[in-house]
């Protein structure tokens, strides 16, 4: 096993911001200090980009989009620099994991063996298909020929936040590059290692100066500037919903921008009487919530189970969470590691007390201070039963490893509550009858709803969600909407005559 303690240790990590292909300091030399979760010790201080900063770096891809060393380069050459962006991505998987096991608290095995080969496999996803796709003629009339064509936007923000770092980040700028844009991005503050990291990556690739830029900063200053910034053509945002609606104000008192938003979520994993092996559905259900420490936007986080299977339900669930290895996120036994802040440990913290003060049956939920490690943000995995789905704790998003438990009396009920939510981002229903899975699959409000699963995903799909949990999806080749702008051109075919 590798000495990862050690490794860490021996880490030099990139801290300044990348602009027009270069790292460099911020302008007025501002930095902000960036902890490691699993001991609440500092890793480094990271630039922290001012608006002077994002302007820069929004200038530069703009020059570098109307230059066309991107934005009009052959396909194939895009392919080219991406593919080896991949490649690259693999080569230095280890230092990538580290990265971002250090500053996020993932397990060092989930960020080996997930993050970066999904992130890599996402760059690689998008680089072959940009010569699979064609455009369209439209049917004109005979004196007429009319193209439809994909054209790239300019410039994206692409903006994310500290639970997936690598992950979130491939989903947006694999798309955006290999359809031709410019891009500045702005990692979370809590999570702008490797990020960084990527950067470099990109440009030993052969990406051109200026077309893929990172600058860290705090969200109010360094999002803010680019949300506003003129020249920004596209911002692409995964966050929390407060912000991602900010993001829609920046955007209407600036230039009228596009906006894509996936926000929050809460959702249900639907259990019915008729659940056919309940073993394998407590396992899917707890891993559902408690996988990242519960940090998934579409983590499993309300278990609404019919009364018959509750009990039975409950104590498998119950077990798995106490059979999960809990520990220090360098450690490759990890399981559960930590939540990602202070401060989010404290709100997760919080809602304990919430859930009490609401009347439900609390199992877990105290802090965790593993030896030698007692500063770190560790959450025991906690489960709430007995929850009122109306109530803050089947409503708020806790985004940790915490399971609301409410019983229904049948389906109709259970898919009323399912849907009785401001988000609609993900949902599963748990039956061993295919017609009755389909019809409440239906029924579900929901971007994403797993049959008997929970959590399968790849590239291959569409992400995002409906009501409050956003506008607009990641992944799948439905992404090239999100960056690109349909062109018509209509040429004059004359009047027949030869
Ligand atoms: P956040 O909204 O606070 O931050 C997200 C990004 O926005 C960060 O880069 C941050 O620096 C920036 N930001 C913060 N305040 C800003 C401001 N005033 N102006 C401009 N930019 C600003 O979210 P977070 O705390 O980093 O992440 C957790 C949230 O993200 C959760 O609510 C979670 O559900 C959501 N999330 C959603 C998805 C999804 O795909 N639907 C995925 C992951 C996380």
């Amino acid at each position: 096993m590798t000495d990862w303690i050690a490794a860490a240790a021996a880490l030099t990590p990139e801290t300044r911001l990348f602009i027009d292909g270069a790292f460099r300091d911020a302008a007025d030399g501002a930095v902000f200090d960036t902890f490691a979760p699993r001991d609440g010790r500092r890793i480094a201080s990271v630039a922290a980009a001012a608006e002077a900063d994002v302007d820069a770096a929004v200038r530069a891809a703009h020059r570098a989009f109307e230059a066309g060393v991107w934005s009009r380069a052959d396909r194939r050459e895009r392919q080219r620099v991406l593919l080896r962006l991949a490649e690259l991505m693999l080569e230095h998987r280890e230092e990538l994991a580290l990265l971002e096991a250090l500053d996020s608290g993932h397990p060092i095995g989930d960020s080996l063996n997930v993050d970066v080969p999904n992130a890599a496999r996402v760059v690689r996803w998008y680089a072959e298909a940009i010569d699979k796709l064609t455009d369209e003629i439209a049917p004109a009339p005979e004196s007429a020929l009319a193209l439809v064509t994909r054209e790239p936007l300019g410039v994206i923000g692409a903006v994310v936040p500290w639970n997936y770092p690598l992950i979130i980040t491939a989903w947006k700028i694999a798309p955006a590059l290999a359809a031709g844009n410019s891009v500045v991005l702005k990692p979370a503050e809590l999570t702008s290692l490797s990020a960084l990291k990527l950067a470099a990556l990109a440009a030993e690739a052969g990406v051109p100066d200026g077309v893929f830029n990172v600058v860290p900063g705090l969200g109010p200053v360094a999002g803010q500037a680019l949300g506003r910034h003129p020249l920004v053509d596209k911002i692409a945002f995964t966050g929390s919903p407060a912000v991602g609606r900010g993001f829609l104000r920046y955007a209407g008192e600036s230039n009228g921008k596009q906006v894509s938003l996936e926000l929050g979520g809460k959702s249900p994993q639907l259990v019915l009487a008729d659940v056919g092996d309940l073993q394998a559905c407590a396992s899917a259900v707890a891993w559902g919530i408690f996988y990242n420490a519960g940090q998934t936007c579409h983590g499993g986080s309300r278990l609404i189970v019919e009364e018959r299977v509750h009990d039975q339900l409950l104590e498998e669930v119950l077990k798995v969470g106490r059979s999960l290895v809990q520990g220090d996120p360098l450690d490759e036994r990890t399981q559960l590691g930590t939540i990602a802040s202070e401060t989010q440990l404290e709100r997760v913290l919080g809602y304990v007390d919430v859930a009490r003060a609401e009347g439900a049956t609390v199992h877990g939920g105290g802090r965790v201070r593993p030896a030698g490690l007692e500063g770190g943000y560790y959450v025991e995995p906690t489960v709430f039963d007995g929850v009122d789905n109306a109530g803050r704790i089947g409503q708020e998003e806790i985004f940790g490893p915490a399971l609301a438990v409410t019983t229904v009396r049948d389906a109709e009920e259970g898919v009323r509550l399912a849907n009785e939510s401001d988000y609609g981002l993900a949902a599963s229903v748990w039956t061993s009858d295919v017609t009755r899975a389909h019809r409440i699959a239906r029924r579900l409000r929901a971007g994403t709803v797993w049959v008997n699963a929970f959590d399968v995903a790849d590239v291959i799909t569409p992400f995002g969600g409906f009501k409050q949990s956003g506008a607009g999806r990641d992944r799948s080749l439905h992404a090239f909407d999100a960056y690109t702008g349909l062109k018509t051109t209509w040429i004059n075919l004359g009047d027949g005559a030869l």
